[in-house]
């Protein structure tokens, strides 16, 4: 602004306030216009322009333009994500004659850390991690020049007076040129803990198999896919099918990982993603990565930590903690403030969907269709995301992790703390899932210090997330289909069609209900939840059939018992472990070491060449409630699969079928309310084949569909669904 100011000589003052930016600007009446119009057309890469309002104002007599200092008030200013370098830097990086070639901090007021250095707001040198370095004079110059690519660039710096990286092996630093030394180490077969913008990456070489084997075995990660880093664009296509869409997010100022079609003759490790025919993929984004990689290069870059612990950020911990799971640790002394993940994105059918919003879009604004009061909603259990409100915005917190340890704990308390600090929001309501046994509830209740909590049902703020990020709050034939969430009658629901707005809804279907024997054992064992299912649709259990031979003759006996009893079963109408029971059944996965495994597994051989009609559920009216009965569904699943069919028919017959009968309870429940909106919701609809399946047959009947290009469908934007509903419920 006040470069553009000046260059069209114009006066006044600009500054920041709770709405976001105000500028005056007085002068010649062309020049006012060309302010107006060019302030928006060249606007920089890193600003986020939702709207541009403005009044013509009487002439005060101003004779110079000034920059307003920001003020630290009550006021809600805006932190920006974390940006991937930019061309410039990089440029100026790779040029020898540049007082920064080859200086893995380089940044500018269009790139670098943003939201993992900020400690407080407003964004200012002092308020980041980076206060500790005093800038040289060359950098003060920069930063103070408003006509510098670094004006007010507040983690400006350089090699004279900034971070630096160092090389630990051993418990020593390794002498020499710490980066070559790095390469070196990964191009023999090892790991190294890589310190970067949101936390510390496991690297190792993703083409040698022993590498990528030595580093679950170390992890404790026996199947779940890793994410690689390709070194550029060409990489990434030898190991992905990278359409245009998947190429504009792989290089846009995010940065994340895109979860692409792998090519059938990819050169990576199969160990990489184990029955998956998906790879994640992304792009080099701080300059140390640009530094590390060389074109041809692609690396696993996963979170440094242990299975399900939180990602390490500290160069304490690395030592402690990634010491014994890497063989040496790439360090630097700039803090980060907290741990901000990768994000994850899918890519399909021409689209993007999100799976983890994190790094690069934490902790963007999100504009809500409604006030709402100062709220925070704690959010699930799994995939943890919390997000804090007041009046019209909502700020979603990067991915947390799962629940289920006292370190992620910690790390949701302190995320809880910090966006309440961060964006000067005291909540006057917790908001939480009706779960008795979540911890995100538990921790609700506990730090409610007289505050009201809000219990909302899982599968309505799944819908409403889904409402909220398309600011929309009227009647929508709500599908919600996850694995787990508690249910209005307490049993486990999962294969929901709600009926409602963001004020209430009614239940006006799911899938038929079956028994869940051993409840987690049989989520870590498809093959159980394959003989309840075969129980309680009345197939009998043949032991040609591999979910039955899996079970073995003992399990078999405990089974039934537990089925025919009740005895340690819960009840359940989960779309999420139907998926795990036909995976099962059709002999594609019989036990799990990730949420999703068999799901996942399933969805991947899903194989539409081959001949085969869509399953049929059978829809039965149940005093006004639509019962979706997988009773001529999981006989076809067992009667082909003893007959010997391939299991990518079976998958693809299974998700046409699911497709078809989501279309005709859509269908049903728009005869008898008129309401023509769907919305797709829950974990199960990452499943990229099935969303588009489902959007194909609800839009050929007729339905404007909703599915989520916001927040994950996951329970990562549940949060945003329980602000949504805390603002509707009384
Ligand atoms: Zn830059
Ligand atoms: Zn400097
Ligand atoms: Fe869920």
């Amino acid at each position: 602004m006040y470069g553009l100011a000046t260059d069209l000589e114009l006066a006044g003052f600009v500054g920041n306030d709770s709405i976001g930016v105000f500028v005056e600007v007085e002068g010649a009446t062309t020049a006012v216009e060309a302010f107006a119009r060019r302030l928006v057309a060249e606007a920089p890469p890193a600003s986020l322009i939702d709207e541009v309002a403005s009044t013509v104002l009487e002439p005060i007599g101003s004779y110079d333009f000034v920059i307003l200092t920001s003020q630290p008030g009550s006021s809600t200013t805006l932190v920006s994500p974390d940006l991937d370098i930019c061309d410039d830097c990089l440029a100026e990086m790779n040029d020898p004659q540049n007082r920064r070639h080859r200086y893995p901090f380089i940044n500018c007021t269009n790139c670098g850390p943003r939201f993992s250095i900020i400690a407080e707001t407003p964004y200012d040198r002092s308020s980041t991690t980076m206060a500790e370095f005093a800038m040289c004079t060359m950098c003060e110059a920069e930063y103070s020049d408003p006509f510098d690519r670094r004006f007010h660039a507040q983690p400006n710096a350089c090699p004279t007076c900034g971070p630096e990286v160092w090389l630990v092996r051993d418990g020593a630093v390794v002498e020499g040129d710490s980066i070559a030394a790095t390469r070196s180490i990964i191009a023999s077969g090892g790991t190294v803990a890589i310190k970067g913008l949101g936390g510390f990456h496991l690297a190792c070489d993703a083409r040698s198999p022993a590498a990528v084997r030595q580093l679950r075995d170390r992890k404790g990660r026996a199947a779940k896919p890793f994410a690689v880093m390709a070194a550029d664009l060409a990489t990434a296509r030898e190991i992905a099918t990278v359409d245009e869409t998947s190429a504009d997010v792989l290089t846009s100022q995010a940065h994340p990982i895109v979860v692409m079609s792998a090519r059938p003759a990819s050169p990576l490790a199969d160990a990489v993603a184990p029955g998956n025919k998906t790879i994640g993929v992304m792009l080099p984004y701080t300059p140390l990565h640009h530094l590390l990689m060389e074109s041809g290069d692609v690396w696993v870059m996963t979170s440094g930590n242990r299975s399900s612990e939180p990602i390490v950020i500290e160069n304490d911990s690395a030592a402690d903690r990634l010491g014994e799971l890497s063989d040496a640790q790439l360090l630097h002394n700039r803090s980060i403030q907290r741990p901000v993940d990768d994000s994850v994105v899918r890519s399909y059918g021409g689209g993007v969907s999100p799976i983890r919003r994190s790094r690069g879009f934490a902790p963007y604004p999100m504009r809500l269709g409604f006030e709402s009061r100062p709220a925070l909603a704690v959010g699930g259990e799994l995939k943890a995301t919390l997000a804090i409100a007041a009046r019209s915005q909502a700020f979603m917190s990067q991915h947390i992790g799962d629940m289920e340890n006292v370190e992620t704990l910690d790390t949701f308390a302190t995320t809880a703390n910090d966006l309440s600090r961060l964006f000067r929001i005291d909540p006057e309501v917790l908001v939480c899932d009706r779960h008795p046994r979540y911890l995100s509830r538990e921790w609700a209740y506990a730090n409610a210090d007289g505050r009201t909590v809000i219990e909302v049902q899982h599968h309505h703020a799944h819908i409403a997330s889904l409402l909220a990020e398309h600011r929309r709050n009227e009647p929508v034939i709500g599908f919600a289909f996850d694995g787990t969430g508690y249910g209005l009658d307490g049993t486990i629901w999962g294969g929901e069609v709600l009926v409602g707005r963001l004020n209430g809804f009614e239940r006006a279907g799911h899938l038929a209900a079956f028994e869940l024997p051993g409840g987690d054992a049989a989520v870590a064992r498809p093959y159980r939840t394959a003989l309840s299912l075969l129980r309680r649709f009345g197939v009998p259990w043949d032991i040609g059939l591999p979910a039955v031979a899996a079970a073995g003759t003992t399990e078999r006996g405990v089974l039934a018992h537990q089925i025919e009893s009740g005895l340690n079963t819960v009840l359940t109408s989960s779309v999420g472990r139907l998926f795990d029971g036909v995976s099962s059944l059709a002999g594609v996965c019989q036990t799990v070491s990730y949420e999703g495994q068999a799901a996942i597994e399933l969805e991947a051989i899903a194989d539409f060449s081959m001949p085969g009609a869509p399953y049929e559920f059978a829809v039965v009216d149940v005093d006004g409630t639509l019962v979706v009965d997988p009773t001529p569904v999981v006989t076809a699943v067992a009667r082909e699969t003893l007959a010997g069919a391939a299991p990518g028919a079976i998958s693809a017959s299974f998700h046409r079928g699911l497709a078809n009968a989501v279309r005709d309870v859509a269908v049903a429940v728009r005869d008898s309310t008129g309401i023509s909106v769907a919305g797709l919701s829950g974990g199960v609809f990452q499943n990229a084949v099935l969303v588009e399946l489902t959007v194909d047959a609800l839009t050929a009947a007729g339905f404007d569909v909703l599915t989520h290009r916001y927040v994950p469908a996951n329970d990562g934007g549940l949060a945003l669904g329980q602000i949504a509903l805390a603002a509707h419920i009384a």
